[in-house]
Protein backbone atom coordinates (compact mmCIF):
# COMPACT_ATOMS: atom_id res chain seq x y z
CA UNK A 1 0.00 0.00 0.00
CA UNK A 2 0.88 3.30 -0.98
CA UNK A 3 1.89 6.43 1.07
CA UNK A 4 -1.63 8.30 0.72
CA UNK A 5 -4.06 5.79 1.21
CA UNK A 6 -4.22 3.66 5.17
CA UNK A 7 -6.21 1.17 6.09
CA UNK A 8 -9.97 2.44 4.77
CA UNK A 9 -9.60 5.75 2.65
CA UNK A 10 -6.82 8.91 3.07
CA UNK A 11 -7.18 10.08 6.85
CA UNK A 12 -4.68 12.98 7.69
CA UNK A 13 -4.25 15.85 9.84
CA UNK A 14 -5.74 19.26 8.23
CA UNK A 15 -2.98 21.99 7.83
CA UNK A 16 0.57 19.61 8.57
CA UNK A 17 -0.27 15.97 5.90
CA UNK A 18 -3.24 17.11 4.13
CA UNK A 19 -4.23 20.36 2.19
CA UNK A 20 -6.65 21.23 -0.76
CA UNK A 21 -4.41 20.74 -3.47
CA UNK A 22 -4.30 17.34 -2.34
CA UNK A 23 -8.64 17.45 -2.19
CA UNK A 24 -8.59 18.97 -5.99
CA UNK A 25 -5.91 16.04 -7.04
CA UNK A 26 -7.56 13.04 -5.66
CA UNK A 27 -10.61 14.60 -7.31
CA UNK A 28 -8.61 14.49 -10.76
CA UNK A 29 -7.30 11.47 -9.83
CA UNK A 30 -10.94 9.53 -9.18
CA UNK A 31 -11.63 11.33 -12.68
CA UNK A 32 -9.19 10.15 -14.47
CA UNK A 33 -9.40 6.49 -13.10
CA UNK A 34 -13.45 6.96 -13.98
CA UNK A 35 -12.47 8.30 -17.03
CA UNK A 36 -16.63 10.08 -16.71
CA UNK A 37 -19.31 9.28 -15.37
CA UNK A 38 -21.06 10.31 -12.41
CA UNK A 39 -19.81 10.09 -8.63
CA UNK A 40 -22.48 10.90 -5.87
CA UNK A 41 -20.48 13.14 -3.04
CA UNK A 42 -21.18 13.70 0.28
CA UNK A 43 -18.85 15.04 3.74
CA UNK A 44 -19.51 14.44 7.64
CA UNK A 45 -19.68 17.04 10.23
CA UNK A 46 -15.77 17.59 10.19
CA UNK A 47 -15.35 21.34 9.78
CA UNK A 48 -13.30 20.52 6.88
CA UNK A 49 -15.91 18.39 5.09
CA UNK A 50 -17.34 21.52 2.59
CA UNK A 51 -13.86 22.56 1.88
CA UNK A 52 -12.59 19.47 1.27
CA UNK A 53 -15.87 17.92 -0.82
CA UNK A 54 -15.38 21.44 -3.01
CA UNK A 55 -12.12 21.01 -3.93
CA UNK A 56 -12.61 17.52 -4.29
CA UNK A 57 -15.89 18.24 -6.79
CA UNK A 58 -13.25 20.67 -8.63
CA UNK A 59 -11.07 18.17 -9.69
CA UNK A 60 -14.01 15.67 -10.91
CA UNK A 61 -15.19 18.60 -13.06
CA UNK A 62 -12.25 18.94 -14.34
CA UNK A 63 -11.90 15.82 -15.92
CA UNK A 64 -15.51 15.73 -17.52
CA UNK A 65 -16.84 13.77 -14.39
CA UNK A 66 -20.45 14.48 -13.26
CA UNK A 67 -20.80 15.54 -9.50
CA UNK A 68 -24.17 14.82 -7.51
CA UNK A 69 -23.57 16.32 -4.27
CA UNK A 70 -25.59 14.78 -1.42
CA UNK A 71 -24.39 16.71 1.32
CA UNK A 72 -23.95 15.85 4.79
CA UNK A 73 -24.52 12.03 5.42
CA UNK A 74 -23.38 9.03 7.82
CA UNK A 75 -20.74 7.13 5.35
CA UNK A 76 -23.48 4.30 5.42
CA UNK A 77 -26.26 6.32 3.05
CA UNK A 78 -23.41 7.31 0.84
CA UNK A 79 -22.98 4.01 0.47
CA UNK A 80 -26.40 2.84 0.18
CA UNK A 81 -27.02 5.52 -2.62
CA UNK A 82 -23.87 4.72 -4.41
CA UNK A 83 -25.41 1.45 -5.08
CA UNK A 84 -29.36 1.88 -5.01
CA UNK A 85 -28.72 5.15 -7.86
CA UNK A 86 -25.99 3.06 -9.54
CA UNK A 87 -23.20 6.25 -9.67
CA UNK A 88 -20.19 4.90 -10.61
CA UNK A 89 -18.57 6.11 -7.72
CA UNK A 90 -19.31 7.62 -4.05
CA UNK A 91 -17.35 9.42 -2.46
CA UNK A 92 -17.44 10.86 1.40
CA UNK A 93 -15.03 13.17 3.29
CA UNK A 94 -14.87 11.81 6.02
CA UNK A 95 -12.31 10.93 9.12
CA UNK A 96 -14.28 8.16 10.60
CA UNK A 97 -13.62 8.54 14.64
CA UNK A 98 -10.01 10.12 14.86
CA UNK A 99 -9.99 13.36 16.40
CA UNK A 100 -11.63 16.59 14.99
CA UNK A 101 -7.94 18.00 13.19
CA UNK A 102 -8.01 14.91 10.79
CA UNK A 103 -10.31 15.21 7.61
CA UNK A 104 -9.67 12.35 4.58
CA UNK A 105 -11.78 10.92 2.23
CA UNK A 106 -12.89 7.25 1.31
CA UNK A 107 -14.31 5.85 -1.66
CA UNK A 108 -16.93 3.50 -2.77
CA UNK A 109 -17.87 1.19 -5.61
CA UNK A 110 -21.05 0.89 -7.98
CA UNK A 111 -21.78 -1.90 -5.99
CA UNK A 112 -22.01 -0.18 -2.24
CA UNK A 113 -18.51 -2.18 -1.38
CA UNK A 114 -15.32 0.31 -0.22
CA UNK A 115 -12.78 0.13 -2.91
CA UNK A 116 -10.48 -2.48 -2.29
CA UNK A 117 -7.01 -1.99 -1.66
CA UNK A 118 -5.91 -2.72 -5.21
CA UNK A 119 -8.74 0.35 -6.22
CA UNK A 120 -7.22 2.85 -3.99
CA UNK A 121 -3.46 2.08 -5.59
CA UNK A 122 -4.58 2.60 -8.77
CA UNK A 123 -6.00 5.86 -7.73
CA UNK A 124 -2.82 6.58 -6.07
CA UNK A 125 -0.94 5.89 -9.21
CA UNK A 126 -2.92 8.00 -10.87
CA UNK A 127 -2.06 11.06 -7.82
CA UNK A 128 1.64 10.65 -7.79
CA UNK A 129 1.69 10.36 -11.69
CA UNK A 130 -0.01 13.91 -12.06
CA UNK A 131 -1.49 12.52 -15.21
CA UNK A 132 -4.43 13.50 -15.05
CA UNK A 133 -7.26 13.42 -17.38
CA UNK A 134 -7.97 17.64 -18.85
CA UNK A 135 -11.88 18.10 -20.42
CA UNK A 136 -12.05 21.06 -22.70
CA UNK A 137 -14.06 23.92 -21.48
CA UNK A 138 -17.19 23.00 -23.50
CA UNK A 139 -17.08 19.38 -21.94
CA UNK A 140 -16.40 19.76 -17.92
CA UNK A 141 -18.88 17.65 -15.70
CA UNK A 142 -22.07 19.11 -14.62
CA UNK A 143 -23.10 19.20 -10.74
CA UNK A 144 -26.29 18.67 -9.18
CA UNK A 145 -28.04 18.28 -5.98
CA UNK A 146 -29.75 15.16 -4.37
CA UNK A 147 -31.25 15.56 -1.04
CA UNK A 148 -32.66 13.18 -0.33
CA UNK A 149 -30.38 10.40 0.25
CA UNK A 150 -31.35 10.20 4.12
CA UNK A 151 -35.07 9.70 3.77
CA UNK A 152 -34.54 7.02 1.17
CA UNK A 153 -31.95 4.78 3.32
CA UNK A 154 -34.42 4.81 6.32
CA UNK A 155 -37.01 3.78 4.15
CA UNK A 156 -34.64 1.19 2.92
CA UNK A 157 -33.88 0.19 6.53
CA UNK A 158 -37.58 -0.10 7.60
CA UNK A 159 -38.84 -2.37 5.24
CA UNK A 160 -35.65 -4.65 6.11
CA UNK A 161 -37.00 -5.04 9.71
CA UNK A 162 -40.46 -6.19 11.11
CA UNK A 163 -41.52 -2.44 12.01
CA UNK A 164 -44.79 -2.88 12.86
CA UNK A 165 -44.04 -5.07 15.34
CA UNK A 166 -41.22 -2.62 16.60
CA UNK A 167 -43.80 -0.02 16.53
CA UNK A 168 -46.28 -1.72 18.91
CA UNK A 169 -44.02 -1.85 22.10
CA UNK A 170 -43.32 2.22 22.16
CA UNK A 171 -39.70 1.04 23.27
CA UNK A 172 -37.52 4.53 24.86
CA UNK A 173 -34.51 4.86 23.20
CA UNK A 174 -31.04 6.86 23.95
CA UNK A 175 -29.58 8.01 21.13
CA UNK A 176 -25.86 9.48 21.30
CA UNK A 177 -24.32 9.95 17.47
CA UNK A 178 -21.27 11.86 19.45
CA UNK A 179 -21.94 15.21 17.43
CA UNK A 180 -21.10 13.23 14.03
CA UNK A 181 -22.84 12.62 10.59
CA UNK A 182 -25.65 10.08 12.70
CA UNK A 183 -27.27 13.23 14.33
CA UNK A 184 -29.21 13.69 11.00
CA UNK A 185 -30.69 9.75 10.95
CA UNK A 186 -30.97 7.55 13.96
CA UNK A 187 -33.09 9.89 16.23
CA UNK A 188 -35.20 10.33 13.11
CA UNK A 189 -35.67 6.50 12.33
CA UNK A 190 -36.09 5.70 15.61
CA UNK A 191 -39.25 7.87 15.66
CA UNK A 192 -40.16 6.79 12.84
CA UNK A 193 -40.52 3.00 14.53
CA UNK A 194 -42.61 4.67 17.21
CA UNK A 195 -39.62 4.72 20.43
CA UNK A 196 -39.53 7.66 22.81
CA UNK A 197 -36.49 9.21 21.68
CA UNK A 198 -34.01 11.11 23.79
CA UNK A 199 -30.78 12.45 21.93
CA UNK A 200 -27.57 13.27 23.39
CA UNK A 201 -24.89 14.61 21.52
CA UNK A 202 -27.18 15.60 19.11
CA UNK A 203 -25.61 18.62 17.06
CA UNK A 204 -23.65 18.14 13.92
CA UNK A 205 -20.67 19.67 15.60
CA UNK A 206 -16.83 18.88 13.96
CA UNK A 207 -15.25 20.12 17.24
CA UNK A 208 -16.91 16.89 18.85
CA UNK A 209 -17.42 18.58 22.01
CA UNK A 210 -19.84 16.10 23.23
CA UNK A 211 -17.22 13.38 23.98
CA UNK A 212 -14.22 11.51 21.73
CA UNK A 213 -15.73 10.37 18.86
CA UNK A 214 -15.18 6.94 19.23
CA UNK A 215 -17.10 4.69 20.85
CA UNK A 216 -16.26 2.86 23.79
CA UNK A 217 -16.63 1.84 27.41
CA UNK A 218 -14.79 5.48 28.02
CA UNK A 219 -16.47 7.50 25.68
CA UNK A 220 -19.95 6.73 26.34
CA UNK A 221 -19.96 6.94 29.88
CA UNK A 222 -22.39 9.71 29.77
CA UNK A 223 -24.88 7.49 27.76
CA UNK A 224 -24.27 4.56 29.93
CA UNK A 225 -25.47 6.65 33.36
CA UNK A 226 -28.30 8.51 31.66
CA UNK A 227 -29.88 4.88 29.82
CA UNK A 228 -30.58 3.38 33.21
CA UNK A 229 -30.91 6.52 34.87
CA UNK A 230 -34.10 7.61 32.32
CA UNK A 231 -35.30 3.91 32.65
CA UNK A 232 -34.73 3.79 28.50
CA UNK A 233 -34.79 0.26 27.35
CA UNK A 234 -31.82 0.61 24.59
CA UNK A 235 -28.58 2.97 24.19
CA UNK A 236 -27.31 3.46 20.84
CA UNK A 237 -23.97 5.42 19.77
CA UNK A 238 -22.20 6.12 17.25
CA UNK A 239 -18.79 7.19 16.11
CA UNK A 240 -18.08 10.40 13.75
CA UNK A 241 -19.13 9.40 10.59
CA UNK A 242 -21.39 6.84 11.71
CA UNK A 243 -20.28 3.59 10.18
CA UNK A 244 -20.14 2.23 13.88
CA UNK A 245 -22.81 1.62 16.46
CA UNK A 246 -22.27 0.36 20.06
CA UNK A 247 -24.93 -0.56 21.78
CA UNK A 248 -25.98 -0.16 25.75
CA UNK A 249 -27.97 -2.33 28.20
CA UNK A 250 -31.00 -0.60 30.49
CA UNK A 251 -28.63 -1.22 33.12
CA UNK A 252 -25.95 0.47 31.39
CA UNK A 253 -23.35 -1.72 30.52
CA UNK A 254 -21.59 -1.18 26.83
CA UNK A 255 -21.28 -3.87 24.95
CA UNK A 256 -18.81 -5.24 22.95
CA UNK A 257 -19.07 -5.55 19.24
CA UNK A 258 -18.28 -8.97 18.65
CA UNK A 259 -21.23 -10.22 21.53
CA UNK A 260 -23.82 -8.18 19.82
CA UNK A 261 -22.56 -9.47 16.14
CA UNK A 262 -23.15 -13.13 17.78
CA UNK A 263 -26.32 -12.47 18.91
CA UNK A 264 -27.53 -10.82 15.68
CA UNK A 265 -25.62 -13.74 13.56
CA UNK A 266 -27.30 -16.15 15.82
CA UNK A 267 -30.89 -14.74 14.57
CA UNK A 268 -29.54 -14.32 10.80
CA UNK A 269 -28.10 -18.17 10.49
CA UNK A 270 -31.55 -19.28 11.69
CA UNK A 271 -33.03 -18.09 8.11
CA UNK A 272 -29.63 -18.10 6.00
CA UNK A 273 -29.07 -20.49 3.51
CA UNK A 274 -25.57 -20.09 3.77
CA UNK A 275 -23.86 -20.40 7.09
CA UNK A 276 -20.54 -18.59 6.99
CA UNK A 277 -20.17 -15.26 9.44
CA UNK A 278 -16.99 -13.03 8.40
CA UNK A 279 -15.21 -11.32 11.50
CA UNK A 280 -12.07 -10.31 11.78
CA UNK A 281 -8.55 -11.71 13.83
CA UNK A 282 -9.33 -9.12 16.75
CA UNK A 283 -13.15 -10.32 17.72
CA UNK A 284 -13.52 -12.95 20.75
CA UNK A 285 -13.64 -16.46 20.58
CA UNK A 286 -17.40 -16.47 21.76
CA UNK A 287 -18.75 -15.32 18.45
CA UNK A 288 -17.17 -18.44 17.03
CA UNK A 289 -18.45 -20.39 19.40
CA UNK A 290 -22.03 -18.79 19.60
CA UNK A 291 -21.94 -19.54 15.57
CA UNK A 292 -21.03 -22.95 15.15
CA UNK A 293 -23.87 -23.68 18.07
CA UNK A 294 -26.13 -21.75 15.32
CA UNK A 295 -25.22 -24.60 12.54
CA UNK A 296 -22.60 -21.67 10.67
CA UNK A 297 -18.92 -21.33 10.79
CA UNK A 298 -16.65 -18.08 11.12
CA UNK A 299 -14.33 -16.41 8.22
CA UNK A 300 -10.94 -14.24 9.95
CA UNK A 301 -10.30 -11.16 7.90
CA UNK A 302 -7.46 -8.68 8.84
CA UNK A 303 -9.03 -5.50 10.58
CA UNK A 304 -10.80 -2.90 8.59
CA UNK A 305 -14.01 -2.99 7.58
CA UNK A 306 -13.25 -3.48 3.92
CA UNK A 307 -11.77 -6.48 4.65
CA UNK A 308 -14.90 -7.60 6.05
CA UNK A 309 -16.61 -6.69 3.16
CA UNK A 310 -14.11 -8.20 0.61
CA UNK A 311 -14.66 -11.90 2.29
CA UNK A 312 -18.16 -10.87 2.70
CA UNK A 313 -18.56 -10.74 -1.09
CA UNK A 314 -16.34 -13.62 -1.77
CA UNK A 315 -17.61 -16.41 0.76
CA UNK A 316 -21.54 -15.11 -0.28
CA UNK A 317 -21.56 -15.02 3.96
CA UNK A 318 -24.62 -14.45 5.77
CA UNK A 319 -23.68 -11.72 7.77
CA UNK A 320 -20.47 -9.68 8.55
CA UNK A 321 -18.72 -7.40 11.52
CA UNK A 322 -16.58 -6.23 13.17
CA UNK A 323 -15.52 -5.99 17.17
CA UNK A 324 -15.26 -1.97 16.75
CA UNK A 325 -19.30 -2.25 15.85
CA UNK A 326 -19.35 -2.81 12.73
CA UNK A 327 -21.92 -4.96 11.01
CA UNK A 328 -22.61 -5.98 7.46
CA UNK A 329 -25.62 -7.71 6.13
CA UNK A 330 -25.20 -8.39 2.36
CA UNK A 331 -28.78 -9.07 1.66
CA UNK A 332 -28.82 -5.31 2.28
CA UNK A 333 -25.37 -3.96 1.09
CA UNK A 334 -21.84 -4.34 1.76
CA UNK A 335 -21.08 -1.15 3.57
CA UNK A 336 -21.32 -1.34 7.36
CA UNK A 337 -24.92 -0.68 8.10
CA UNK A 338 -25.39 0.26 11.67
CA UNK A 339 -29.05 1.58 11.50
CA UNK A 340 -30.63 -2.04 10.40
CA UNK A 341 -28.31 -3.59 13.29
CA UNK A 342 -30.32 -1.13 15.60
CA UNK A 343 -33.46 -2.00 14.21
CA UNK A 344 -32.91 -5.84 14.32
CA UNK A 345 -32.02 -5.56 18.36
CA UNK A 346 -35.42 -3.55 18.54
CA UNK A 347 -37.13 -6.22 16.88
CA UNK A 348 -35.19 -9.25 18.43
CA UNK A 349 -36.27 -7.49 21.69
CA UNK A 350 -40.16 -6.81 20.73
CA UNK A 351 -40.03 -10.83 19.04
CA UNK A 352 -38.86 -12.38 22.16
CA UNK A 353 -40.78 -9.62 24.95
CA UNK A 354 -36.71 -10.00 26.22
CA UNK A 355 -34.56 -6.79 27.53
CA UNK A 356 -31.52 -6.19 25.30
CA UNK A 357 -29.54 -7.06 28.94
CA UNK A 358 -30.99 -10.67 29.20
CA UNK A 359 -30.92 -11.16 25.55
CA UNK A 360 -26.52 -10.39 25.49
CA UNK A 361 -26.28 -12.56 28.65
CA UNK A 362 -27.29 -15.30 26.28
CA UNK A 363 -23.97 -14.68 24.93
CA UNK A 364 -20.62 -15.13 27.56
CA UNK A 365 -18.30 -12.28 28.39
CA UNK A 366 -14.44 -13.90 28.18
CA UNK A 367 -11.77 -11.22 29.73
CA UNK A 368 -10.03 -9.17 26.91
CA UNK A 369 -6.74 -7.88 27.43
CA UNK A 370 -5.15 -4.78 24.97
CA UNK A 371 -1.99 -2.96 26.04
CA UNK A 372 0.74 -1.82 23.11
CA UNK A 373 4.50 -1.57 23.46
CA UNK A 374 6.54 1.20 22.05
CA UNK A 375 8.53 0.23 18.49
CA UNK A 376 9.89 2.14 15.99
CA UNK A 377 8.29 1.84 12.24
CA UNK A 378 11.22 0.57 10.78
CA UNK A 379 12.07 -2.28 13.91
CA UNK A 380 8.17 -3.59 13.23
CA UNK A 381 8.84 -6.57 10.58
CA UNK A 382 12.26 -7.32 12.05
CA UNK A 383 10.07 -7.95 15.49
CA UNK A 384 7.06 -9.51 14.36
CA UNK A 385 9.41 -12.22 12.20
CA UNK A 386 11.41 -12.83 15.25
CA UNK A 387 8.39 -13.48 17.33
CA UNK A 388 6.76 -15.96 14.56
CA UNK A 389 9.35 -18.55 15.76
CA UNK A 390 9.93 -17.35 19.18
CA UNK A 391 5.52 -16.56 20.28
CA UNK A 392 4.44 -20.26 19.53
CA UNK A 393 7.45 -22.10 21.22
CA UNK A 394 6.68 -19.98 24.67
CA UNK A 395 3.11 -21.71 24.82
CA UNK A 396 3.08 -25.15 24.77
CA UNK A 397 -0.77 -25.85 24.58
CA UNK A 398 -1.10 -23.55 21.12
CA UNK A 399 -3.46 -25.06 19.15
CA UNK A 400 -2.86 -23.26 15.70
CA UNK A 401 -0.55 -20.15 14.69
CA UNK A 402 -2.87 -17.78 12.08
CA UNK A 403 -0.99 -15.34 10.43
CA UNK A 404 -4.09 -13.55 8.45
CA UNK A 405 -3.28 -10.24 10.20
CA UNK A 406 -0.14 -10.05 12.51
CA UNK A 407 0.23 -12.81 14.60
CA UNK A 408 -2.52 -14.82 16.31
CA UNK A 409 -1.96 -18.26 18.36
CA UNK A 410 -4.97 -20.42 19.47
CA UNK A 411 -4.51 -21.68 22.67
CA UNK A 412 -6.67 -24.33 24.54
CA UNK A 413 -8.48 -21.80 26.70
CA UNK A 414 -8.18 -18.91 24.34
CA UNK A 415 -5.54 -17.21 21.92
CA UNK A 416 -3.23 -14.57 21.81
CA UNK A 417 -3.15 -11.78 18.58
CA UNK A 418 0.27 -9.49 18.36
CA UNK A 419 0.54 -6.59 15.44
CA UNK A 420 1.99 -3.97 14.69
CA UNK A 421 0.12 -0.86 14.68
CA UNK A 422 -1.27 0.62 11.33
CA UNK A 423 -1.78 4.20 12.70
CA UNK A 424 1.11 4.12 15.75
CA UNK A 425 5.19 3.49 16.11
CA UNK A 426 3.94 0.61 18.82
CA UNK A 427 3.08 -3.27 18.65
CA UNK A 428 -0.05 -4.00 19.85
CA UNK A 429 -1.24 -7.36 21.88
CA UNK A 430 -4.85 -8.54 22.60
CA UNK A 431 -5.47 -11.74 24.71
CA UNK A 432 -8.56 -13.18 25.55
CA UNK A 433 -9.15 -16.16 27.94
CA UNK A 434 -11.86 -18.53 29.91
CA UNK A 435 -11.35 -15.95 33.35
CA UNK A 436 -9.48 -13.09 34.37
CA UNK A 437 -6.55 -14.56 35.87
CA UNK A 438 -5.43 -16.83 32.59
CA UNK A 439 -6.48 -13.63 30.80
CA UNK A 440 -3.74 -11.77 32.73
CA UNK A 441 -1.08 -14.24 32.96
CA UNK A 442 -0.96 -15.06 29.22
CA UNK A 443 -0.77 -11.12 28.40
CA UNK A 444 2.22 -11.28 31.31
CA UNK A 445 4.33 -14.01 29.36
CA UNK A 446 2.86 -12.33 25.75
CA UNK A 447 4.23 -8.72 26.94
CA UNK A 448 7.52 -10.08 28.52
CA UNK A 449 8.38 -12.16 25.20
CA UNK A 450 7.54 -8.71 23.01
CA UNK A 451 9.55 -6.81 24.80
CA UNK A 452 12.34 -8.91 24.77
CA UNK A 453 12.24 -8.99 21.18
CA UNK A 454 11.97 -5.52 20.77
CA UNK A 455 15.11 -4.67 22.72
CA UNK A 456 17.12 -7.58 21.39
CA UNK A 457 16.46 -5.73 17.99
CA UNK A 458 17.13 -2.30 18.92
MG1 LIG B 1 -16.21 5.43 11.12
Amino acid sequence: MGKLFGTTGVRKIYGSEFDLEMALNLGKSLGTHLDGGTVVLAFDVRTTGRMVADAFSAGLLSTGTNVVRAGMLPTPTLAFVTASHGYDAGVVVTASHNPPEYTGVKFWSRNGMGYTPEEEEAVESLYESRKFKVAPWDHLGTEQIIDTAVTEHMQAVRTRCDADLIKKRTFKVIVDPGNGAACVLTPYLMRDLACKVITINGQPDGSFPGRVSEPDEESLRDLARIVPETGANLGIAHDGDSDRVVFVTESGEVVRGDRTIALLAREVLKTSSNKTIVTTVDSSRVLDETVQKAGGHTVRTPVGDIQVSIKVNETKAAMGGEASGVFIFPEFHLAPEPFLAACKILELMARTGQSFGSLIRQIPLYPLLKTKLECRNELKAAVMQALTRKLPETFRDALDVVTVDGLGISLKEGWILVRPSGTEPAIRITCEARTARQAEETMKRTKNIVAEAIQRIR
